[in-house]
């Protein structure tokens, strides 16, 4: 998941939304008659070990502003679901809301529901090991808290990250001080990969994911029967300071054991698969396997819908199997850091076996269709989970579905493009669509049309055909309404919560127009953890070509903190850098610290000041210094339009 927790989230007074039509009503009650609802095992286990709740269910800044409110959620209060949920996310919905500290066995303890990942306590002889340490500062240390309220005061003696997700890292300074990191009080562990992931993943596109991530959780939607209900793996994600401290040790071979604070941890990485630094841990002497993300009681994503590099399900299913295969007969209960455990040695084995084969099998149909020629829309249309998976809530698509996860797999092996060269070059989508209303008739005649297939429950369609009158026309009020009418059809009888949520907040932009809110950048943390090597990317992608049109120059580089240099090159209107070298043909050369660079691209140090006081020191043609960096862009402003065609596009 991506990173978006400390915008602030504007009071939302929107809901001018719809009841359910009967077709929505119909397909809900059809789905509702094909799932086991007698089968309340999950409720159970969900329950199971309850020592206390989230206090007040709240969880507030230091300044007093709520951050976490589970009371928005006092709506979702039992059977049957409203018309305009579905009944299998309702279920979902409801399960998601069991929260605070839980005794999950001996010596392993897990705080849910202060977010939407679980913070997991090890008990060591000499101090805990705390697994993930939520997404914020804030809400780590109210679980933590808790914890503490019930359990004795050992201190925090190691922090693991099991991914390089930032619900899994980001409210580290919640629960530990740097300090003690740096003196060797604390350790931190992650597996390999994980700074280059975070860099990799969150960094160079993590504005556009940072949007796209508002309608994959809906956290600008109002909560309510008609609005955000849950995010599938958990409530929401928790607001707050999100932060990182590096790791100080990453495990590095495929399978380490390695003794903390007294217990025994074996640690399995599982790279490419639900993130792209991932591991998984037994706990032997607990009998406890923790499988991080994936093999949550769900169907995952293989890309998420705020976009990411495709992942690898065939990998997945193989760590999955090499879990199986190494602890399952040793293990007794199994946690994640999203949900609730699965206790006994069956269930546990019964449950990875299911996950396994939920990510091979789609991956494997797709390839068979995609073997005969089928393209992605038809192959997602086409595959639906057999008997032996279909009925089994834990394989329903509550977070990833079948339908986009089949379009990852294509991705993956054959990329965006379907092979049809009619498809290869066709117009951007705001001149096609004006072409196509054009050839069918004009607006009125397609809005006119349109109607008579809501009527029918035709809302996929009415969605479709109206994307190109907005696209066309994106002031023709007619055409928006319909089309978020269609949407949010769409939305309420979605099972997965992601797309539930993109669906109403598609709808809601398109009634509401896009919320202007303030740009954010990088945290400090994350700017900090970045190396240089990504920093110099991260400003390459700013520059302006037109700008940069016909000059080219040198500039040297030196770090004084890191000890790093390196040549950045301006030519054919691309940068390009070069770590550990520096040219003789530089036009100047720019020392000072990564920090100090670091403060001036967040905006807390001005560059005219750094040069006043020293902190930059440019030997050579500060004049030409000056014109470089004035060919990069302004950092962007995230909330570009989506529903209709933006400003400024061809
Ligand atoms: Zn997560």
């Amino acid at each position: 998941m991506a990173t978006d927790s400390a915008v602030p989230v504007p009071a939302t007074h929107l809901d001018a939304a719809r009841d359910a039509e009967t077709a929505t009503r119909n397909a809900n009650e059809a789905m509702a008659s094909g799932l086991k609802f007698g089968d309340t095992r999950d409720f159970e286990a969900a329950q199971r070990g309850l020592i206390a709740p989230v206090p007040g269910g709240v969880v507030r800044s230091e300044s007093g502003t709520v951050l976490w409110n589970l009371g928005e959620y006092a709506f979702i209060d039992g059977e049957p679901a409203p018309g305009t949920v579905n009944p299998s996310l309702w279920r979902m919905a409801r399960l998601n809301l069991a929260n605070g500290l839980f005794k999950v066995t001996e010596r392993v303890y897990q705080l849910r529901g202060f977010d939407i990942s679980n913070m997991t306590v090890l008990e060591g002889d000499t101090g805990l090991i705390l697994i993930d340490p939520l997404t914020t500062a804030e809400v780590a240390r109210a679980a933590l808290a808790l914890y503490y309220a019930h359990r004795p005061r050992k201190p925090v003696v190691t922090v693991i990250y099991t991914h390089s997700h930032v619900d899994h890292y980001g409210g580290v300074r919640g629960v530990i001080d740097e300090a003690d990191v740096q003196a060797g009080k604390v350790e931190v562990i992650a597996p390999a990969g994980f700074m280059e992931a975070i860099s990799g993943e969150n960094v160079l596109a993590g504005l556009p994911m940072m949007r796209r991530a508002q309608f994959q959780f809906g956290h600008l939607l109002p909560r309510g029967p008609r609005g955000q209900v849950d995010a599938g793996l958990g409530k929401a994600v928790a607001r707050g300071t999100p932060g990182l401290i590096a790791p100080t040790r990453t495990i590095e071979r495929p399978v380490e054991e390695h003794t903390m604070a007294g217990l025994r941890i074996v640690f399995q990485l599982a790279p490419d698969t639900e993130a792209p630094a991932e591991m998984h841990m037994f706990y032997p002497e607990l009998g406890v396997l923790n499988m991080a993300e994936n093999a949550c009681p769900l169907l995952h994503n293989f890309i998420p819908l705020r976009g990411a590099v495709a992942r690898d399900p065939r990998i997945w299913a193989k760590y999955i199997g090499e879990a199986i295969e190494m602890y399952s007969p040793h293990v007794d209960i199994l946690i994640g850091q999203h949900h609730w455990p699965t206790w006994g040695r069956a269930a546990v084995r019964d449950h990875l076996e299911a996950q396994r084969d939920l990510y091979k099998h789609i991956h494997d149909q797709t390839l068979r269709l995609m073997n005969k020629g089928w393209r992605p829309a038809e192959i997602a249309e086409a595959i639906d989970l057999p008997p032996g998976l279909a009925e089994r809530w834990s394989a329903r698509g509550y977070y990833g579905t079948v339908n986009h996860n089949v379009k990852a797999v294509y991705q993956r092996y054959l990329s965006w493009y379907d092979g049809n060269p009619c498809n290869l070059h066709p117009l951007p989508p705001a001149p096609a669509a004006r072409k196509l209303v054009e050839y069918m008739g004009g607006a009125a005649a397609v809005i006119e049309r349109a109607h008579n297939d809501f009527a029918k429950g035709e809302f996929r369609w009415v969605a479709q055909v109206m994307k190109e009158v907005v696209y066309a026309d994106p002031d023709n009020r007619e055409a928006r309404a319909l089309c978020a009418d269609a949407l949010e059809q769409m939305g309420y009888q979605a099972e997965s919560a992601t797309w539930r949520n993109a669906f109403l907040f598609g709808a809601q932009e398109l009634r509401h127009g896009t919320l202007r809110m303030p740009p954010r950048g990088l945290s400090a943390d994350t700017l900090a953890g970045l190396s240089t090597d990504i920093f110099f990317d991260m400003l390459a992608i700013r520059l302006d070509p037109a700008k940069a049109a016909g000059q080219s120059m040198v500039v040297n580089w030196h770090f004084t903190d890191r000890a790093e240099q390196l040549a950045l090159a301006l030519g054919n209107c691309t940068l390009t850098h070069r770590l550990g070298s520096c040219s003789e043909a530089a036009i100047a050369s720019i020392t000072t610290r990564r920090d100090t660079l670091d403060a001036i691209v967040l905006g807390k140090l001005l560059m005219q000041d750094a040069l006043a006081s020293g902190a930059v020191r440019i030997d050579g043609d500060p004049s030409r210094v000056a014109a470089l960096l004035a060919m990069l862009d302004p950092p962007s402003t995230m909330m570009f339009d989506i529903l209709t065609p933006g400003e400024g596009r061809p």
